[in-house]
């Protein structure tokens, strides 16, 4: 049988902590076949809808969001940790399971009205698309879509970001 996405996706336990088991997506990346794949379905729902641009979660969020914006031939922007980004930027922080984390972007990096599809490689609680997603619409672009290669639907995140109104598309759970 020909392999899907999910086959070319490792899991990593007790990665970074005891008790987690990580899904390691380097092992999709590295794939020709995979990699491909994995683009080609993140972007199918969005062919013909007028992206402006792909906004990318860090930071493997990068590399997907990167083959995706050239696939659709749009711009590429980076949602990046406080503290990374070199101009000037909006901040937006979100909860952690310990703490607090900040997503920063550039405050020019998108214009209102852009139509902007944001990409990551997974989501979980969903704080970090979120965040994300309040980042682009604090700058005044309509965010169109959310596309992920993994969602772990009990931690909630799809849920959380239905309920803001945005539709989540996910390769594999
Ligand atoms: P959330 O904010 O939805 O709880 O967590 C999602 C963020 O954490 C994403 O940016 C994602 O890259 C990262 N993340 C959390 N757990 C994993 C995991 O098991 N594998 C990978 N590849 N990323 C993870």
């Amino acid at each position: 049988m020909s392999k899907t996405v999910r086959d070319y996706i490792r899991s990593i336990v007790d990665f970074p902590h005891e008790g987690i088991i990580f899904r390691d997506v380097t092992t999709l990346f590295a794939d020709a076949r995979g990699f491909r794949m994995a683009i080609d379905q993140l972007l199918t729902p969005y062919t013909g809808m007028n992206i402006d641009k792909v906004v990318g979660l860090e930071a493997r969020g990068f590399i997907l969001g990167g083959a995706v914006a050239h696939q659709l031939s749009t711009g590429f922007v980076p949602i990046r940790k406080k503290g990374k980004l070199p101009g000037a930027v909006i901040s937006e922080a979100y909860t952690l399971e310990y703490g607090e984390a900040v997503m920063e972007i550039h405050d020019d990096a998108l214009k209102p009205g852009e139509r902007v599809l944001v990409v990551d490689d997974l989501l979980a609680t969903g704080g970090t698309a979120a965040a994300g997603i309040k980042l682009c619409e604090r700058l005044g672009a309509k965010v169109i879509g959310c596309a992920f290669v993994i969602d772990l639907p009990d931690l909630g995140g799809r849920r959380l970001l239905e309920d803001l109104g945005h539709e989540v598309h996910a390769l594999t759970s």
